[in-house]
């Protein structure tokens, strides 16, 4: 094809091919070098629940193959002409955006997540037609716009998870002047998005309770997160006895589910910010919104100067997130392992490990 005839970079990856949720190694082609981009050697690459809901086609838009992937750290090989602000060897981040159309108000004030064409770095379209591939693979081009620095302090695989998890959380939590210490803050479902909220919760002085489907979860949320507050969602006494307990929640749950009783656990005003993406509707009872005075409200990833900020503010208070790393040839058990709610509390893909072997 005309269009994507500087596609000659050949790439190893693993891709999705039909909607059984698994992935297999695919080769593929990447654009050249341009002007503005840099060449990444992806060392890293976090598994999101997103990547499950593509690779399964839960939202109904999956383009496959699709090579899943955002939350990618790596080292720069390769500048273009007018890119002055990396260098070969840099330890660089892509998170979910990978194109914009920079001349809307939201692209001017790096909210580039709310534009209103805005590609995605996998199952995105790039402006050459050509369809986006993400960090499942062993290398990434990108236009230098959308890439970030990652402190030398974070390392690249603890990292990972920041590029989405890290500032899907972050980025609401600010808007919603949420950093308040002494504030009550409740985290819906400790995954992947649900343990970073946590750490932020705990870095900026907040109490925070964790809202989970798993018992099983408890223990290790007070003693090595160190949860103020532990709720099993399931027990409507534990729900009732935390009623009205809140000043914010964040809801991280990737499937079907009431807001209802989770909106009683807010104050009178409370706030609740939806980042998780199910592929059915919840259920939003009207009763506790007005009863409470409530807002609800969601949120889409973060922009790039937002995701740089949130990473440096990582590096300043130590957060970086607990990883189960993987090799490649595990990324099916560890996709398996994701749906079935069977991870402590992210896999991050050593992809460099494979050139290693
Ligand atoms: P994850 O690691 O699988 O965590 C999701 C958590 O939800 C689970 O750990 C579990 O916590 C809870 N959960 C799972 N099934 C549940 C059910 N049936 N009922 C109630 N709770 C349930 O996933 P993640 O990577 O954090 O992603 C979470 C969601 O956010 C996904 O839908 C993803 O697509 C979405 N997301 C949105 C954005 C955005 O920009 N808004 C960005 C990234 C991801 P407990 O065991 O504690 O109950
Ligand atoms: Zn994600």
């Amino acid at each position: 094809m005309e269009a994507t005839a500087n596609h000659t970079q050949i790439v190893t990856g693993w891709a999705g091919k039909d909607s059984s949720g698994k992935v297999t190694p695919h080769v593929f082609k990447r654009r050249e070098n341009g002007p503005e981009d840099v060449t990444i050697k992806v060392q890293f690459c976090g598994m999101c629940h997103t990547d499950l809901h593509y690779l399964k086609n839960d939202w109904g838009i999956t383009m496959y193959p699709v090579v899943p992937g955002h939350e990618i750290t790596g080292i720069i090989t390769k500048v273009g002409l007018n890119v002055t602000n990396f260098k070969v060897g840099d330890r660089v981040g892509v998170g979910c955006i990978y194109a914009s159309c920079l001349n809307c108000e939201f692209c001017e004030a790096s909210e580039e997540n709310y534009c209103d064409q805005v590609q995605f770095t996998y199952n995105g379209i790039f402006w050459d037609g050509s369809i986006t591939y993400g960090g499942y693979s062993e290398m990434l081009v990108a236009n230098n716009r959308y890439v970030v620095r990652i402190p030398e302090s974070l390392p690249l695989d603890a990292a990972a998870p920041l590029l989405c998890a890290g500032i899907t959380v972050y980025s609401p939590m600010k808007h919603h002047n949420m950093f308040q210490a002494g504030k009550k803050l409740g985290v819906v479902g400790l995954g992947g998005l649900g343990h970073v909220a946590v750490k932020f919760g705990k870095a900026f002085g907040l109490h925070v309770t964790v809202i989970s489907t798993s018992p099983n979860k408890e223990k290790e949320a007070k003693e090595l997160l160190n949860v103020d507050g532990f709720i099993v969602s399931t027990d409507p006494k534990q729900m009732q006895a935390s009623s009205r307990s809140l000043d914010y929640i964040i809801d991280t749950v990737s499937a079907k589910h009431s807001l209802g009783p989770i909106l009683e656990l807010l104050k009178v005003n409370g706030k609740m910010v939806l980042v998780g993406a199910p592929d059915k509707p919840v259920d939003l009872p009207s009763f506790p919104l007005i009863f409470g005075k409530r807002t609800v409200s969601g949120s889409m990833t973060g922009g790039i100067k937002e995701t740089q900020e949130m990473l440096d503010v990582c590096a300043k208070h130590n957060i970086k997130c607990d990883i189960e790393i993987v090799t490649p040839d595990y990324i099916n058990d560890a996709l398996s392992r994701l749906a079935r709610n069977d991870v402590r509390y992210r896999f991050v893909i050593d992809i460099a490990s494979k050139s290693r072997l």
